[in-house]
């Protein structure tokens, strides 16, 4: 038998979505032997997953929602020009969300939090190079830390709190002044005067083609990847599961949904309802230009992360709420070049790319990950958020486990 080809009695997998979530849940059920199509309506890699900073955070162990936010949400969200922003058309929508959000602010529910988001973003980088080395890209990753900066030391000390608990999660930082920065980062305007250096963090130098690179390793280890849209899923009685696209009908023993924003789309029809909202964020890339930056950045009063790329930087971040449907708002992204000159002076003109992509969210800040409720080889790994390319490979091993070994998942109850 060729190396290729599981065995007869592996379990047929379908996997609905190729980001780098499903990609990377997809390979890995594969390398463990199942028999796994990979479905995508686009390419692989166009969705959320193609426009991220590319930062690889196992540090990132503080939820979105912290205590305090009751006081500072109204004043965050209505402010167009503020780091999130809620068109007042989308409240009555998202009004659910929010107040479970609110509630995930609780002190006691934030430790709760934390710890969770420690654990499943454990030894991630070491897990990303182990795969960038496994799918021919070692060369995408770099682990030059990650340089909080900010105006001046009262700017840093509003965020004490989630250092604090960063630091309680054993991650590794150190404080630096504008000296520490210029030794580090020379490019970064002088306004910056304090900072936070992560070392053990990692950038991506290029999502997409990390992506792309992934699917093309499932591929070569015999995975099928179909191009198509999928419809339905419906129940297979008396086991299984039939996932129905455009080019047919597949029969197949588990349906992993990893659809990103949209998987509540697809589990809705069956009486299943995700707590996603769609956090709409945006970057720039500059190309054909040197990047300001060596490392990833993140400029802490506009909430935005900085990566040099492959081909030139970016500029990536904010949060806007308004759901799937609404075009992208040009002037979010705009918003995000002028931070960039403002923050970098000495850059050259250059080619400038605008994207929007929706972040997959759930109130808790914790990725849905695992069997849904009463419904045999129906599984969920979505809601990743900000963290979804750091967390993408630590998933798809928790999931491997369950689907393949009946193993427990960290995830919150899907029902
Ligand atoms: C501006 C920005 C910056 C970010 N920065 C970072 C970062 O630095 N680090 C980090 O870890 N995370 C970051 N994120 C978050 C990260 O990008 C996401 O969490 C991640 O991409 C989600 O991946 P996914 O595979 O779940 O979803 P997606 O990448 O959206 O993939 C879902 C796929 O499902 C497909 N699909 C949907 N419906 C169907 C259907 N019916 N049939 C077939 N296919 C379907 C779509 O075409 C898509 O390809 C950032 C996000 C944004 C927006």
């Amino acid at each position: 038998m060729s190396r290729n080809v599981p065995p007869r009695s592996a379990p047929a997998i379908a996997v609905v979505g190729a980001g780098v979530v499903g990609a990377a849940i997809a390979l890995t059920l594969c390398r463990r032997g199942a028999h796994v199509t990979l479905i995508d309506r686009a390419e692989p890699g166009r969705g959320c997953s193609y426009g991220n900073a590319g930062a690889l955070s196992p540090g990132s162990v503080a939820p979105l929602a912290l205590p305090g936010l009751l006081k500072s949400l109204p004043r965050l969200l209505l402010d167009p020009e503020g780091p999130v922003y809620l068109p007042p058309a989308h409240l009555p929508r998202a009004l659910p969300w929010l107040a479970r959000f609110l509630a995930a602010s609780a002190p006691e529910r934030v430790e709760a939090i934390a710890q969770r988001l420690a654990a499943l973003n454990a030894d991630a980088v070491e897990h990303h190079v182990d795969l960038a080395r496994e799918i021919g890209a070692a060369d995408l990753i770099r682990r030059t830390g990650h340089l909080h900066v900010y105006p001046d030391a009262a700017a840093l000390a509003k965020d004490a709190y989630a250092w604090t608990l960063r630091a309680r999660h054993g991650v590794h930082f150190e404080r630096l002044d504008r000296a520490g920065i210029e030794a580090l980062e020379p490019g970064i305007a002088p306004r910056y005067t304090a900072a936070v250096w992560l070392p053990d963090q990692a950038i991506v130098l290029n999502p997409f083609r990390y992506v792309q690179q992934i699917v093309r390793a499932f591929v070569v280890r015999g995975g099928r990847l179909v191009r198509d849209s999928v419809r339905t899923i419906e129940p297979d009685l008396p086991r299984g599961w039939t996932v129905v696209t455009g080019e047919g009908r597949q029969n197949v023993d588990h349906v992993v949904v990893a659809a990103g924003a949209h998987s509540g789309t697809l589990l809705e029809p069956l009486g299943i309802r995700l707590p996603l909202e769609s956090q709409r964020g945006y970057h720039v890339t500059f190309r054909g230009v040197a990047a300001p930056v060596s490392r990833g950045v993140v400029l802490a009063d506009r909430n935005v992360f900085v990566t040099p790329m492959e081909h030139g930087f970016r500029i990536a971040g904010t949060v806007e709420f308004g759901g799937l449907n609404r075009p992208a708002n040009p002037r979010r992204s705009a918003l995000l070049a002028r931070f960039a000159r403002e923050a970098f002076p000495g850059v050259a003109a250059a080619e400038e790319s605008h994207w929007m992509g929706h972040r997959p969210c759930t109130p808790e800040s914790l990725a849905l990950i695992g069997p849904v409720a009463s419904r045999q080889g129906l599984w969920v790994a979505t809601g990743h958020g900000h963290l979804g390319l750091t967390q993408s490979v630590n998933t798809a091993r928790l999931l491997a486990d369950a689907i393949l070994e009946g193993a427990p998942v960290l995830t919150p109850a899907i029902a």
